[in-house]
């Protein structure tokens, strides 16, 4: 029977057939991999995804971690078993070097396996998601002693990681961050603060935990510019508990057996050596923290919009499944109430919502592998040129592969619900727990307007327009490709090509405006045309890749393609013409009108 979670079909179709990520095996850094390798690991993925983490999915989200008296956490114990089975298949070292122990497979193979669990089980694949993001960081800017002591038991699944960045006055501001870090004179910091909503803050399902810490030094500049990044174990190196103390687990509405904390560092509940404040030891140069930490928030981005993808993925398979069993109602030409009831699928409007589902679900997909795709070409290509033109437009995309997924995957766990009917709102069926655990990806690693900010406000000025302009080239090579076949491809690459010019122009007429807060006012607006013309694109591309290929599969990826240019694509224009005019109805709103 074919998975619902994810599916293996359309994966091979995007990574194999569009994205050809087999020909990555020519360059050396994956020389050692071929298709049967990157098979075997999705086989891998699937069935330990299926057999491991979705069948305590249900379970975890009834049973919230609860804080023991003696500060301790206590978890389901399906948690620690499936992290233990992931880890012992290698799969947490799939993307690191092999002189780390790491398996050196291409990013874009890593996410789709990752892909797998997201869809299987939310929360408990968070507790890898961060940890592999925190590796990355320490790989990138560690020293080769942290990399030792940190990284290689992270590999191993012995040691988590966790990111720690908001506090409870600070979340989308960090400039606002209060938390401190001391020199001291053996070359350590004394890390003292509070932090919030820290995932996967504490629990003892690995020896250690690896917090990174956003930090000031006293004395360095005011702002973002002057935050630190400081590495806190849990354990430090002879063992002793350092001092970092949970002081409570948040309740959630989702993803509830990832654990949700609020740490205090530094309070002297473990005070070490006598004295309070957590031993934190500094990654990189001092201020320049945040930079580092971009690295982590860039690819836990993309891993955002992979979760958010995930989930409703496999929403709209077990809706798809459950509108082919469930009989209600008769088709709009059949008159004769003594006969069988349909099946839900066959009234058009549900095909609307399955459509529409897919449509975003599949969308979505294709552009995390493709983003995932630029992350291997970055590091990988053959020629500067390409390196340095995939950055450009992995710049331009990540807040739009973070929101996208984030906002259009919980629609469509939304639409999975409205076919399942009453039975969708009730939790004896998954999808109002999709539902929920999606809810947070709109929220965490930048808010949706943080994204938008990030978008209109940096990634489509910065270096002079060029990550717009990489990102408007690659349209147009794909709408050439398209006016080159039949009409109706035609009038797709016209369609895409028309509202690709209105936002360059719109860009151009917003800046130009010389008014920040006018410019900036309706960045979420700007940020969700974006996608959408993004995400029409990635269509575009899909349909390239099925033409002239036959089979319900193909088939099916044209019938999505029209669906999103018909009923989706032309809900950009609008946007677009209300950015272009600087409408000031939310920048002059009267607080006290609201
Ligand atoms: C379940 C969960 C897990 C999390 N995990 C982690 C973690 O592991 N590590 C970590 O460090 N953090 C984590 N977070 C925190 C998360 O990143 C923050 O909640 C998020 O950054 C928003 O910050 P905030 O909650 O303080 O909201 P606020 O910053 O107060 O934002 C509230 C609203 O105001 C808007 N807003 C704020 N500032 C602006 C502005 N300048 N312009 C326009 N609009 C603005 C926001 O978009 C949002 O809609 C987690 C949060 C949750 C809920």
């Amino acid at each position: 029977m074919a998975s619902t979670l994810l599916s293996r079909r359309d994966l091979d179709f995007l990574l194999y057939e569009w994205l050809d990520i087999a020909a990555l095996t020519s360059r050396a850094r994956f020389s050692e991999h071929s298709r049967q390798t990157f098979d075997a690991v999705l086989d891998l993925s699937a069935e330990i995804a299926t057999k491991q983490f979705a069948t305590h999915n249900k379970k975890s989200d009834a049973n919230e971690p609860v804080m023991r008296p003696d500060g301790t956490v206590e978890l389901i114990d399906e948690i620690g078993h499936a992290l233990q089975v992931f880890a012992e298949a290698g799969l947490i070292a799939a993307q690191f070097d092999e002189k780390l122990g790491g398996l050196q497979l291409p990013v874009t193979l890593a996410r789709a396996s990752m892909a797998w669990f997201q869809a299987a089980n939310a929360a408990t694949s968070s507790y890898v998601f961060l940890s592999v993001a925190n590796a990355n960081l320490l790989v990138e800017f560690g020293t080769a002693e942290q990399i030792d002591q940190w990284v290689r038991p992270m590999i191993e699944g012995r040691y988590f990681g966790t990111m720690c960045l908001s506090e409870t006055s600070a979340g989308s501001s960090l400039a606002d961050i209060t938390t401190k870090a001391v020199p001291q004179p053996d070359g350590s910091y004394r890390v003292t603060g509070t932090k919030m909503w820290i995932s996967g803050g504490d629990h003892e399902l690995a020896d250690n935990i690896i917090h990174l810490v956003l930090a000031k030094i006293p004395g360095g500049p005011a702002g973002v510019k002057g935050i630190s990044l400081i590495a806190v174990p849990k354990f430090l190196p002879d063992d002793t508990r350092n001092d970092v103390a949970l002081v409570g687990l948040n309740h959630k509405m989702g993803n509830r057996g990832t654990t949700n904390t609020l740490l205090n560092f530094g309070d002297g509940s473990f005070p070490v050596g006598s004295t309070s404040g957590a031993v934190g030891y500094l990654i990189g140069e001092p201020h320049v923290g945040l930079s580092y930490m971009f690295h982590m928030m860039n690819e836990a981005r993309i891993g955002v919009g992979f979760l958010a993808t995930a989930l409703g993925y496999t929403g709209y398979l077990k809706s798809l499944e459950y509108a082919k069993v469930r009989r209600q109602g008769r088709p709009l030409d059949v008159r004769d109430p003594t006969s069988e009831p349909a099946a839900l699928i066959e009234h058009a409007d549900v095909r609307r919502m399955l459509l529409a589902q897919k449509s975003y679900v599949e969308g979505a997909l294709a552009l995390g592998l493709y983003c995932a795709k630029l992350v291997d070409e970055q590091q990988t290509a053959t020629d500067e040129a390409s390196a340095s033109r995939a950055g450009l437009l992995l710049d331009v995309l990540t807040p739009v592969v973070k929101s996208w997924p984030s906002q259009w995957c919980l629609e469509a766990n939304s639409l999975a619900i409205q076919v399942h009917g009453g039975y969708g709102y009730a939790r004896d069926y998954d999808v109002e727990q999709h539902y929920r655990d999606n809810r947070l990806n709109p929220i965490h690693e930048g808010t949706h307007g943080i994204q938008g900010l990030d978008l209109l406000g940096r990634k489509v000025v910065i270096h002079d327009g060029a990550g717009l302009r990489a990102l408007l080239t690659s349209i147009e090579s794909t709408v050439t490709q398209a006016t080159a076949l039949d009409d109706e491809t035609k009038g797709y690459a016209q369609a895409l090509d028309k509202v690709a010019a209105t936002l360059a122009s719109t860009t151009a007429a917003l800046w130009a405006a010389d008014d920040r807060a006018v410019t900036l006012a309706n960045s979420s607006v700007y940020l969700e045309a974006a996608g959408h013309i993004v995400i029409a694109w990635m269509w575009l591309e899909q349909w390239l890749a099925a033409a002239g290929k036959t089979g319900a599969f193909y088939a099916g990826k044209r019938q999505a393609t029209r669906y999103f240019f018909r009923y989706e694509l032309p809900k950009v224009g609008p946007q677009l013409d209300l950015l272009a005019s600087l409408d000031r109805t939310t920048l002059d709103a009267e607080p006290e009108g609201l």
